[in-house]
């Protein structure tokens, strides 16, 4: 399925229960990992079960010392004949165990005896729940427990494991593809793992979203100022200009958030099925680069709309029975899993912008301003012109930086990553507000909705594009006074 379709539907999975969600996506993974770099008798084995979801499929990388910095994975793997016996502890496991299917497939990265300490020495491992005997039956359990369930912030559908992996005689594991390669064939999924995850930020954001505008139309409270025609007494919040401002953040934020993901899953697509081999190059180029970006921007706005949508409940939003607190708690990890933003602002930074010197960037910035300025001139299209040339500015800065003294530039990555986002969303607004100004200018009745979107992207013009200038100039100023302050004054 195209991934441009698979991201539109999954933010449905996303928004109507974060936690549920987690258990196809983790199975999905688990399977492209299969797909991608299992032997023939190996995807036999297990895939069919999986892709039905007759099984569940989990990732296995963190460990207590191994975070953000997987190089310190210590879980080990022992040559046993055909396979190997694996042992070691993994923390965080995403619906690691649970009763709703019969076996569960785990990807479980480790080290094989005598590998190269580092990166360059993980493989990847199969590692079922319980045995799957060659006609396909399952056997015995395999040597590997939950421990224990974390108590969470959010997503309390989704059990968050501590697995233990050969307490007794080793957990039975087999090899995927060739030793040592482990991180590598996990980079491979990592595009459309963050891509997945970054979808979160913005789905968990328009139930928020939906929950406050629909309180906002029946909550009646004080007597909006200005002239609202018919309305002598009280009337719904959603007339105080304060809220409709909250609201206006929300909605404009998440079609920001939303077209740029569905930008780039087009970009995936296109580079992995275009039939011009320089257009396929060009599209994961462009990929490539707005995978962190729509993973970081999008999971860090989630949070701040998704706490509009408490306050534009005022005190109810504070309480349980009205449901707005739970997004709020579940969007809460998205910045966390599949790599911090910080990390994805690294990734930004230090391999996608400085591997090509800012190329794929720049070519993406040039199609923008083609774009926009092909559009009749509005405060929408000045706004999304101006922030460009801020961000030109900034990414110049950085590039520079990274190349004299690498962590100045990484001292305001995630300033630099989300300016990348306000821009692009930005020109992404700008250009539906276009096409929806073209459309009723054309007689089309779906009135509503096309005025929805010029209203919404020349709101965002208007309050979060001017943002950009500001941000920028923390990329082009802000590294100084965080390098050059002693960790011991912070
Ligand atoms: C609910 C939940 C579900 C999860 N599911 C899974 C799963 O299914 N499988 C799995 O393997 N893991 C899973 N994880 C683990 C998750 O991916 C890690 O928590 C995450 O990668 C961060 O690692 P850490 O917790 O060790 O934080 P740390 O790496 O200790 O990071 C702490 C802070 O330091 C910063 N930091 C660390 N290194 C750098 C750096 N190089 N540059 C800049 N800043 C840095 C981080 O940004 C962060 O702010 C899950 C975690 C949670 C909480």
């Amino acid at each position: 399925m195209p991934c441009v379709l698979g991201t539109a539907v999954e933010e449905f999975w996303a928004a109507s229960n974060l936690a549920f969600k987690l258990c196809p996506m983790l199975t999905q993974g688990a399977v492209e990992a299969l797909e991608h770099f299992g032997s023939p008798a190996q995807k036999d084995r297990f895939l069919p079960k999986m892709v039905s979801g007759e099984w569940t499929g989990t990732m296995n990388l963190t460990e207590p010392q191994a975070g953000s910095d997987l190089a310190a994975i210590r879980t080990r793997a022992a040559p046993d004949g055909e396979h190997y016996r694996i042992f070691g502890q993994k923390i965080y496991i995403t619906w690691g165990d649970h009763d709703l299917t019969p076996n569960t497939i785990h990807m479980v990265l480790a080290r094989i005896d005598g590998a190269p300490p580092g990166v360059r020495g993980i493989s990847m491992f199969i590692v079922p729940k319980v045995m799957v005997e060659a006609d396909g039956s399952l056997g015995a359990r395999n040597d590997l427990q939950c421990l224990s369930i974390e108590h969470k912030l959010g997503i309390n559908g989704s059990p968050t494991c501590v697995m233990a992996y050969g307490q007794q005689d080793g957990a039975v594991g087999y090899l995927v593809g060739e030793a040592n390669r482990g991180l590598e064939y996990m980079f491979v999924m990592m595009n459309a793992a963050r891509l997945s995850v970054g979808l979160e930020g913005y789905a968990v954001a328009d139930r928020a979203f939906q929950q406050a505008a629909s309180w906002a139309r029946t909550r009646v409270q004080g007597k909006p100022p200005g002239a609202l025609v018919g309305v002598t007494g009280p009337a719904p919040i959603i007339h105080h200009p304060d809220v409709k401002r909250m609201l206006l953040t929300m909605k404009s934020q998440i079609e920001a958030m939303r077209s740029l993901a569905l930008y780039g899953a087009h970009q995936l697509d296109l580079g992995n099925g275009h039939a011009d081999e320089a257009r396929r190059a060009a599209a994961r180029a462009c990929g490539d680069l707005l995978i962190p970006v729509i993973k970081g921007c999008s999971t860090e706005s989630g949070i701040d709309i998704c706490s509009l949508g408490v306050q534009v409940h005022g005190g109810m939003g504070f309480i349980e029975e009205t449901g707005a607190a739970q997004p709020y708690r579940d969007v809460r990890i998205t910045t966390i899993y599949e790599g911090t933003t910080a990390i994805q602002a690294n990734d930004f930074v230090g391999r996608k912008l400085a591997r090509d010197r800012g190329a794929a960037l720049a070519a993406m910035l040039d199609e923008v301003k083609r774009d926009l300025s092909s559009s009749e001139a509005s405060v929408t299209r000045d706004a999304a012109l101006e922030a460009v040339a801020a961000l030109e500015v900034a990414a110049r800065s950085v590039l520079q930086s990274w190349s004299q003294a690498p962590e100045r530039a990484l001292a305001v990555a995630v300033p630099l990553l989300r300016l990348t986002g306000l821009v692009l969303g930005g020109w992404l607004l700008a250009k539906s507000a276009a096409i929806a100004a073209r459309q009723l200018a054309a007689g089309s009745t779906d009135t509503e909705f096309l005025r929805g979107k010029i209203a919404t992207a020349h709101f965002y013009a208007t309050h979060a594009l001017p943002g950009a200038a500001g941000l920028s100039r923390v990329v082009v100023e802000g590294a100084a006074s965080v390098i050059d302050t002693d960790a011991a004054l912070v």
